[in-house]
This record gives C-alpha cells, sequence and structure tokens, in this order.
C-alpha cells in the first residue's frame, strides 16, 4: 500500500484546496493501493513548513526552483512520516521553474517519493476545469512514480532528453504538456478515469504498483 500525504503553502485558497481535494478523491478511484491523506497546511512537523522551504529556495524572475523544495523534503528528517513511509505531495501557490532544464516553467515536477504541483498558472480557472487540470498533473507524477512511459522512445527524445519518459500516445496523461492551453484541453478532453493513461502506460505502471499482489481499493481522507 502506497500512503500519500497532501500539504500545500499558505498562499492555496480555501477554494483551490477545496479542488485538490476533490482530485486526490478522483485519484484514488484510478490507481489501486493508494491511499491520499488530504492535510493541507495543518501541521505535520514541529520546524518545518512549505512556506519556509519556499523562503529557502532558489528564485528565478519571481518564480522558485522547484528542486530546491523536492530536496529540502527529501533530507528532513521526520521520524513520523518516514515511519509510516508517507510519499509526498506538495502544491504550491508559486510559479516553479526546474533550475538546469532548458524550460521556462513547469506545472510539476517528481522525484523519488516527493510530488510537487504548481497552481500558479491556472488558478483562475473555474471549478471544474480548475479541479480537470490539478486532476491532470497529479495523475501525470503519479505516473512518473509508479514508472509509466519510462525509457519510453517517444520519439521526441532525440529533439531533447527532457522529451524522455512521455508517452506518444494521443489523449494519455503522460504526454507532454508544453502550457496551460495544452494543460487545460487535454485535462478537459473526453478521457476520464482509469483511461487517463493508454494501454502501454497502465501496464509499465502494474508492475509497480501492484499487478503482482491483491489489488485493494484505495480510500482518500482529508483531515
Ligand atoms: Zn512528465
Ligand atoms: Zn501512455
Amino acid at each position: 500500500m502506497f500512503n500519500f500525504l497532501i500539504v500545500w503553502d499558505s498562499g492555496i485558497d480555501n477554494r483551490v484546496a477545496k479542488m485538490i481535494g476533490n482530485a486526490a478523491m478522483e485519484c484514488a478511484g484510478i490507481f489501486p493501493n493508494c491511499n491520499f491523506h488530504v492535510y493541507g497546511t495543518k501541521r505535520f512537523s514541529d520546524t518545518v513548513s512549505i512556506d519556509g522551504l519556499i523562503a529557502n529556495a532558489k528564485m528565478r524572475n519571481g518564480q522558485v526552483n522547484a528542486y530546491d523544495i523536492v530536496d529540502g523534503l527529501e533530507r528532513m528528517d521526520w521520524k513520523m512520516l518516514k515511519n509510516a513511509r508517507f510519499h509526498m505531495i506538495v502544491f504550491t501557490s508559486r510559479d516553479l521553474y526546474p533550475d538546469g532544464l532548458p524550460v521556462n516553467f513547469c506545472f510539476g515536477i517528481q522525484l523519488h517519493t516527493t510530488i510537487l504541483q504548481s497552481v500558479a498558472r491556472y488558478r483562475h480557472l473555474p471549478d471544474n476545469e480548475l479541479q480537470a487540470c490539478i486532476t491532470h498533473i497529479m495523475c501525470h507524477e503519479l505516473g512518473h512514480m509508479f514508472d509509466a512511459a519510462r525509457g519510453r522512445d517517444n520519439g521526441l527524445v532525440k529533439i531533447h532528453p527532457i522529451y524522455a519518459d512521455h508517452c506518444e500516445h494521443e489523449g494519455c496523461v503522460m504526454q507532454q504538456m508544453s502550457d496551460v492551453n495544452c494543460l487545460r484541453a487535454m485535462a478537459l478532453s473526453g478521457k476520464r478515469g482509469k483511461d487517463r493513461f493508454c494501454l502501454n502506460c497502465s501496464m509499465d505502471m502494474a508492475f509497480k504498483i501492484g499487478a503482482t499482489r491483491m489489488k485493494v481499493r484505495s480510500n482518500c481522507r482529508i483531515y
């Protein structure tokens, strides 16, 4: 069983928070063997907050370096969390850039057991579209965590290595997203539920997520 702790910074307002909770419930219906614990800004450590990690991260034109936040989280010695083997999904209201990569922003990144997502570029959208975008990126980053499209030659890798580990199938959630319009279009497209992932990506994930053990229904709890 995978346990995900979902937290966010103080810039996430109540409306966005509600949509994150809804998106987590959607993900619980898509991924087996996963529990989502929606903590928000509630205290999960005496000394650590997402705001604190952001304050210590490198900046570029008002954007925050995504890797600094994730590194900070991975370095923390949270005995309670690590004993419980929690994975983290962190939301921020700040715009992110991945330092060292040739792109000017990122919607989210995944590293080891941590996922970081920014809502900065689409938080203004109406509820249903906002929720669709949050769910889409959460599915995409969970896909990376569970090895969907890992090592796949999607034909774009020769353009730049950044395109590796993404899917070539039209409408699959593991396709690369280049801007807000493309994210919104994909999030609102016909594919829903388990069909968000193409068959190849579903097969990739099956090994890691539990094809060899019994599939257990996932839960989402909002604290
Ligand atoms: Zn990706
Ligand atoms: Zn795919």
